[in-house]
């Protein structure tokens, strides 16, 4: 039977940001409820080790993933384990989450923490060998490909500047493309082109990652489009940048998002809707990475109390984030 539940925070999602906000509105007494589809973690679950997370110089993903969740509950955030399929502001300003058995939950404020999917490839051998060669993140794993000669797949911005990126650590990178000329702009083309590491490989597809038995990734088996020719590229990494999608279909309501679909939001990480936040993946930013998400959260967090107390007090929060009430 579904249920009915108020809420005085309601976040979307248990990655990193999620789990950050749940420990701040915890911890400022805040009745907190979390919802997540899978197993708490997010993109630490398909991460192998992280060595840029501060003070830890190597964790293994789903061990931080595991003290995040610990942390979290600790002080007092709620888990539950749901699809949330929709969040609706409602005509009295409060939200309404709706998950996919019809569970409801209501609440003055929610934090959406949904995050993104990369793109795949949808190769033989790209699941097996993600995180032992295929990666899709150039920060988070460039420096584990030291000395090695690496594929990336994609011919866009992300593609061409992590290509150059991905030079300071491997020995020789590919650019595997399937057309014959780059989407990317012209300033990171023009710096890829006069990088002697690179090697772009044009009309060319991804068809299969190869590795041996010990799970390795040995070789990137490519296909030329125009003469259907196939040959394997002894290349121990694979750095997949063909898209990335983030999770904002459950919004039920217009939020405004930038031309790729991230949601905007101003520097108290305030969606264009008043009470709905926004932190992590899925937000319009530089970079997307485990520390960005958590200082994302932590402003939200904080925002949200702000917000719930002017709220009750019949102001508006300052947009500024300086913490001050607007009247
Ligand atoms: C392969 C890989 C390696 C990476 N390595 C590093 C690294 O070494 N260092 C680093 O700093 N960053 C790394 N990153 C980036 C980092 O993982 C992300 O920036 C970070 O996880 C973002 O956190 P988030 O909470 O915003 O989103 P996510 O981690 O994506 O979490 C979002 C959560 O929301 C849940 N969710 C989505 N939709 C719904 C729904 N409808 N209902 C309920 N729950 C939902 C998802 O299941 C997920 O658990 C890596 C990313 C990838 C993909």
């Amino acid at each position: 039977m579904s249920t009915t539940k108020h809420y005085d925070v309601v976040i979307v999602g248990a990655g990193p940001a999620g789990m950050c906000a749940a420990l701040y509105t915890g911890r400022s007494m805040l009745k907190t409820l979390v919802l997540e589809r899978g197993i708490p973690g997010g993109e630490l679950l398909n991460t192998e080790k992280l060595d840029d997370w501060i003070g830890e110089k190597s964790i293994l993903g789903w061990e931080l993933a595991k003290k995040f969740e610990e942390h979290a509950r600790e002080f007092g955030a709620e888990f539950v384990t749901a699809n949330v399929t929709s969040v609706k502001r409602l005509d009295d300003g409060t939200f309404e989450t709706i998950t996919d058995v019809g569970d409801r939950y209501t609440s003055p404020a929610t934090i959406v923490t949904a995050g993104g999917t990369p793109v795949k490839l949808g190769i033989p051998g790209e699941g097996e060998f993600a995180g032992k060669g295929v990666s899709y993140c150039a920060i988070c794993d460039g420096a584990f490909f030291r000395e090695q000669v690496i594929a990336v797949v994609g011919g866009g911005d992300a593609a061409v500047e992590e290509a150059d990126f991905l030079t300071r650590y491997a020995s020789k990178v590919y650019v595997v493309h399937r057309r014959g000329s780059f989407r990317a702009s012209r300033i990171l083309v023009d710096r890829l082109h006069a990088n002697p590491k690179i090697e772009v490989i044009w009309d060319s597809v991804a068809e299969e990652v190869e590795g041996d038995a010990g799970g390795l990734m040995t070789g990137l088996r490519i296909r030329d489009v125009r003469t259907d020719a196939v040959r394997t590229l002894a290349a121990t990494g694979c750095l997949v940048f063909i898209g990335f999608r983030p999770n904002t279909g459950i919004l039920a309501d217009h939020v405004e998002h930038d031309e790729m679909g991230y949601l905007k939001t101003d520097s108290i990480m305030q969606t264009s809707v008043p009470g709905l936040f926004a932190a992590g993946d899925l937000r319009s930013q530089l970079t997307r990475q485990v520390t960005t998400a958590v200082g994302d959260a932590t402003t939200a967090a904080i925002a949200v109390e702000k917000y719930l107390k002017a709220r009750a007090e019949g102001h508006a929060v300052d947009p500024q984030g300086t913490g001050g009430y607007s009247a």
